[in-house]
């Protein structure tokens, strides 16, 4: 059986970027990553202004002190119809052009206007050359690149596309995920499982998993264990960038997936991995040809919690490649464990804990088995226990996987 970081190896070796690009509109491009670069099409600003409500003034009369003869007041969005000569001044709101002769801007909080609002006298001591003027084309000149291609786009990006003009951006399209569920005694979520039954909750589950880790997931319908229904449903799905199929991989009579996808021309590249929960993970690929990336497949064991360690150790990184980001999979932290935990046996285990990030304690929760999904709701994070006999004390130091919030 190969171990955790080799079957990690394998599944990077096949995960190739996606290159597809699609044009989406500003106001659903929040979280998406650019597909070009982005020149400003604008100088912003686009005119010396002024950053503060407040007097124009000229050189000459940096050091004056006595009243000045307001000319006019220009407020944002208005132009200056004077030019400043000495001994006068612009009253000038934030936002607004500067007026020709104008050297410095004093704000209001430091001048005294004379009732009518005719004279100004500055009470500011050092008036400084260009004081609170913004030059035009200090943030950015028209034609200069303001994002590269790659760029993830948060709310900031987004507010500087559309001040470059772009309500529509080239976006890389997120990677195709088909889920399917397999197994005779699976029924979905809306109906009452008869005897012998259970709701699909891996659907659900590894649609959100997918959807957190930047993946666009389609539910597919449940498939039977039956062979001509499984390969149906896998021949139906080769055109997801990714398949992520849920149980049917154990040792089981029904287990018959491994097969249905040899007979689809999915090459096995691994099945079975060396780790607690999610042994029985299936690995493998579909060629698509030259001009796409081969089509992922998972055979993922059907236990929730065995399906979320795999989700995790392996098809998260595998998602993120095929984002273009780095295959960092989870962020991972040293935590001191706050009370002992048996462990036996040569896997390593992935346990579902509580971890304070505060005090990086982390408490390996207590499970009834991998079926146990209401238990893996109070979890934050897996502890990873290698493998091999030993009663883990309070105070030794594990490593955390941080589940995403
Ligand atoms: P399997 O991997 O098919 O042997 O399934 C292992 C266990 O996971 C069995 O108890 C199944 O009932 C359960 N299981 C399989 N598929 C699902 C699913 N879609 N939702 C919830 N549990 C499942
Ligand atoms: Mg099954």
């Amino acid at each position: 059986m190969i171990s955790v970081e080799q079957a990690l190896e394998f599944v990077l070796r096949h995960a190739r970027p996606i290159t597809r690009s699609i044009q989406t509109e500003l106001s659903h491009a929040l979280g998406c990553t650019l597909a070009e670069d982005i020149a400003s099409d604008i100088d912003s600003p686009p005119y010396d202004k002024t950053q503060v409500d407040g007097y124009a003034i000229c050189e000459a009369d940096l050091a004056n002190r006595k009243p000045l003869r307001v000319l006019e007041r220009v407020v944002a969005g208005e132009v200056p119809q004077h030019k400043l000569t000495p001994g006068t001044a612009i009253q000038i709101m934030t936002g607004a052009p500067i007026p020709e002769g104008c050297a410095a801007v004093v704000m209001v909080e430091k001048t005294e206007a004379s009732e009518n609002g005719a004279a100004v006298t500055i009470l500011d001591e050092r008036v400084r050359n260009g004081m609170s003027i913004m030059r035009r084309a200090t943030s950015m000149k028209r034609g200069e690149v303001v994002l590269t291609k790659g760029t993830k786009l948060r709310a900031i990006e987004i507010g500087l596309l559309a001040e470059v003009g772009r309500s529509l951006v080239w976006t890389m399209l997120d990677p195709a995920v088909a889920i399917l569920p397999t197994g005779d005694e699976i029924v979905p979520c809306d109906e009452v499982p008869t005897a012998g039954k259970i709701r699909n909750s891996n659907s659900s589950l590894l649609g959100g998993l997918v959807t957190q880790a930047g993946g666009y997931p389609t539910e597919c319908d449940i498939v039977r264990d039956e062979p001509e229904a499984l390969l149906a449903a896998i021949r139906e799905n080769l055109e997801h960038d990714v398949i992520l199929l849920s149980g049917g991989v154990s040792a089981g009579v029904h287990d018959l997936v491994p097969a249905a996808l040899a007979q689809a021309g999915v090459k096995q590249i691994f099945h079975k991995v060396n780790l607690k929960p999610g042994k029985p993970l299936w690995f493998g690929f579909f060629d698509r040809g030259e001009f796409l990336p081969p089509c992922l497949v998972f055979g993922l064991p059907g236990n929730p919690v065995s399906g979320l360690v795999c989700f995790e150790l392996f098809v998260r990184p595998a998602l993120q490649k095929l984002r273009g980001e780095p295959a960092v999979g989870l962020e991972q932290r040293t935590a001191t464990l706050a009370q002992d935990h048996p462990h036996r046996g040569d896997r390593p285990a992935y346990w579902p804990s509580q971890f304070d990030a505060t005090t990086s304690e982390v408490k390996p929760l207590a499970w009834q088995g991998s079926g146990d999904l209401r238990a893996l709701a109070r979890a934050n994070a897996l502890a990873h226990f290698p493998g091999g006999d030993k009663i883990w004390s309070p105070g030794e130091e594990v490593n955390v996987y941080l589940l995403p919030h």
